[in-house]
């Protein structure tokens, strides 16, 4: 049986199916037997009890700020009012156990998430997921992607927490009822090479786990009751991208230069050494963009910080002789949400995320730019702001990384004077006011993901929402040629690192805007590189120049894929 999907993550995969679900709990309303009663309390304070302990464990080996969570997970456990409101549920409204938990939970999250008071409300935030932990161990549930065998996973949706503490290298392939192609499950997919189509509506409901299913990441077919002829086509389509691949990869030295001379940097968007691994092989010319909270949200590096920074130092280690390093600090928050942050929904895509909750949790991000400057010692070390949305947040930002660097002076702590200073625009006041921003940094670079959804209100998760999510709408192209002009104006180096620049259609249209450096997905690097070498800047140029005065997204496509279709 086949179901059409979007395809996000190229390959083909064709395994056994693990259907993963998610501890959605269920609670039953209705009223409990008065001599169930002391079974519903001892099941809630026997849960509390095992929670408890867990916490006890864990914090004898975590850092300072997750100490801070479980710190408050271990008092709202263990206060007295919180367990009082429970049994009381439970002994005088005929709750449940868990029905208990949930309305007692339910009652005081309402009130702190109603506080005025930020703080109040991080607390009522913690106690949400402080519930759900609590009503999982009551009901014997949990959310972990266990992977025990080479598997497809198929699943309604998928967390990035959740892919980066399961064993990754076991997972052949993901099958997704939603997700949106430039979501960061798409990423990371992407970055660890594994086909992943999302859309599929109900899959995950209609497929079980040990069923044989073919996934195809170029088409997003997915084939559950797997027949013989169907087996067949997919060993033949295997064997003729593994040729194809086999005839890429020797072109890795080849460098990206247009047919009538100019160079085009195309360097590579990482989310850890793997990536920087075929980054060196596919001859890029940089890592454009790494990003570290994948890093950081991989629970065995949770509380490593060690750890962590021998990655940036070994990063920059690998990458000398072959080009910069951009680390770009903690991207946290939206789909990327540490534990605890509850907003596993994506409610801080446009809130604490990111560079705004570095500055609010300055002991986190202090430590990362220690890290960072101790690696820029290597030299080819740059750091770079996300989600910048002024030239004032901006100043702020490098204002407090100058403190940093004068700390490390006085302490004698060696790191690079001249590391490079870059700042992403993803944000559309960002690119509005590049003129204002390009002044204070080093370079800029463009993060479309982000620029787009925020510029056309259009949700980067959402499947539902695909149609409406378009890089090549005009309000969009416009800001980047804004930003470009700006760059140019400063004498910046302006890159574009979204998923855009990965799109190899787009290529001419963006090298023609003026972008001269284009960070792509590392498995991306060679076919990026390839079509450089097939196009002429002054054509590409031209192309720019004609699809500015188009007044449609139809309009625009046609232009572009006429252009294609000309020199393919
Ligand atoms: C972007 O927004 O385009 C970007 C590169 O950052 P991320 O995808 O990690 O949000
Ligand atoms: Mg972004």
């Amino acid at each position: 049986m086949n179901d059409i999907g979007v395809p996000v993550s190229e390959g083909l995969a064709f395994n056994k199916a693990f259907v993963y679900r998610h501890s959605n709990i269920k609670v039953d309303h209705v009223a409990i037997d008065e001599k169930n009663i002391q079974r519903e309390k001892d099941l809630y304070l026997n849960a509390k009890g095992e929670l408890l302990e867990e916490y006890y464990r864990l914090l004898g080996s975590s850092l300072r700020d997750e100490k801070e969570i479980l710190d408050a997970h271990v008092s709202f456990l263990s206060d007295p009012d919180f367990r009082d409101s429970i049994i009381d549920y439970i002994e005088n409204h005929s709750h449940s156990a868990l029905w208990a938990v949930e309305a007692a939970g339910n009652k005081l999250v309402a009130l702190l998430e109603g506080s005025e008071d930020e703080y109040l409300r991080e607390r009522g935030r913690e106690l949400n997921d402080l519930k759900i932990r609590l009503m999982e161990k009551i009901s014997g549930t949990s959310s972990t992607l266990l992977v025990e065998e080479d598997s497809i996973i198929v699943a309604d949706y998928l967390l990035v927490s959740e892919l980066l503490s399961s064993d990754v290298g076991k997972i052949k392939g993901i099958a997704l009822d939603r997700g949106g192609k430039t979501s960061h499950i798409a990423i990371l997919a992407r970055a660890f090479n594994i086909p992943l189509v999302v859309g599929l509506i109900d899959l995950s409901s209609r497929c079980q786990s040990g069923e044989r299913i073919i996934i195809n990441g170029f088409d997003g077919t997915v084939i559950t009751k797997v027949d013989k002829q169907e087996i067949a086509n997919y060993k033949a389509l295997l064997k003729e991208r593994n040729k194809y691949l086999r005839e890429l990869n020797k072109e890795a030295s080849k460098p990206s230069i247009t047919t009538d001379g100019r160079r085009i940097m195309i360097k590579a968007n990482v989310e850890g050494l793997q990536g920087i691994d075929t980054a060196i092989s596919s001859g890029a010319d940089g890592v454009g963009l790494f990003r570290t909270e994948f890093i950081f949200l991989r629970k065995e590096l949770l509380n490593d910080e060690m750890r962590r920074e021998e990655i940036y130092e070994e990063a920059s280690e690998k990458m000398e002789g072959v080009g910069d390093v951009i680390f770009r600090t903690l991207d946290i928050g939206g789909d990327k949400a540490l534990d605890g942050m509850g907003d596993e929904s994506g409610a801080l895509t446009l809130g604490m995320r990111s560079i705004r909750f570095c500055m609010k949790n300055k002991d986190i991000f202090h430590r990362q730019l220690v890290s960072i400057l101790k690696a820029s010692k290597h030299k080819n070390t740059a750091i770079m702001f996300p989600m910048i949305s002024s030239r004032d947040e901006l100043k702020e930002v490098l204002s407090y990384f100058e403190s940093v660097k004068d700390e490390l002076r006085e302490k004698g702590i060696e790191f690079d004077e001249n590391i490079r200073v870059g700042t992403m625009i993803e944000v559309p006041s960002a690119a509005m006011t590049a003129d204002l921003i390009a002044p204070l940094v080093d370079f800029m670079s463009v993060g479309t993901n982000d620029l787009i959804q925020f510029s056309i209100a259009v949700d980067r998760g959402k499947d539902t929402l695909s149609h409406l999510y378009e890089p090549l709408h005009p309000g969009v192209l416009r800001l980047l040629k804004r930003v470009v002009d700006a760059g140019a104006e400063n004498n910046v180096r302006v890159a574009i690192c979204g998923e855009m620049a990965s799109e190899i259609s787009y290529l001419p249209l963006l090298i023609g805007l003026g972008f001269d450096e284009l960070s792509v997905s590392a498995h991306s690097i060679l076919e990026a590189k390839r079509k450089v070498r097939s196009l002429s800047y002054l054509e590409c140029k031209r192309l720019a120049d004609a699809v500015l005065k188009r007044r449609e997204i139809s309009e625009i496509k046609k232009e572009i894929s006429d252009f294609n279709e000309r020199r393919a």
